[in-house]
């Protein structure tokens, strides 16, 4: 059985992969879609989709998870057919795992069996929260896996977060 998980994984944190544990308990192999993947360089966007695949490969290789597989894929901004679109993308999955509202109904409607997993600590576990942290300087490095920090620090992402900050504050 295969199964799916979707993210932005803006940045990619240890929800996500004790998500991705959990779910491996009950398939053999994930597809990890990397959702809006054309975005980069926003607040709520900040990291490519470069970045964060290979902030996901690292993370997952550390783990000792190799029965995953991670695919970008860009919006399209239309409902109706995102389901479709993403089997045009990916092999046939099985099992779907999200929280994500209009995810759920999206695959639901499609007949496709839909998990909800338990979230993970979601007051810390979650991409706005680090983002946050990071912005204002708090400590976010045990939000994350040890290879997103890594790539984080190497791509100047603190930097760039206070930077878009500052931009889209002078924006007139
Ligand atoms: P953001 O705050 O940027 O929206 P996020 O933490 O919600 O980030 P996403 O990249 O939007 O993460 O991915 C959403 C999916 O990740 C959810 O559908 C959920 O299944 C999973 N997820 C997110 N946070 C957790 C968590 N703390 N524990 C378990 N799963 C999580
Ligand atoms: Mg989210």
């Amino acid at each position: 059985m295969r199964g799916l998980i979707i993210g932005r994984f803006q940045p990619f944190h240890l929800g996500h992969l004790a998500t991705i544990k959990a779910a491996l308990e009950e398939v053999d192999e994930i597809v990890v879609l990397i959702g809006s993947a054309e975005q980069s360089h926003t607040l709520e966007n900040p990291f490519t989709a470069g970045e964060r695949f290979q902030m996901i490969l690292n993370a997952l290789d550390d783990a000792g998870i190799t029965s995953c597989m991670v695919i970008p894929l860009r919006d399209i901004n239309r409902y109706a057919v995102w389901v479709s679109h993403i089997e045009s993308m990916i092999p046939p999955v099985d099992v779907v795992y999200s929280n994500n509202p209009l995810t759920v109904r999206l695959f639901s409607e499609k007949g496709y069996d839909v998990r909800k997993p338990p979230m993970v600590q979601r007051e810390a576990y979650s991409g706005t929260e680090v983002r946050k942290r990071i912005l204002s300087n708090e400590s976010w490095h045990d939000l994350v896996p040890r290879a997103v920090v890594k790539i984080i620090e190497s791509v100047d992402g603190a930097d760039r977060l206070r930077e878009l900050a500052l931009d889209e504050g002078s924006e007139s």
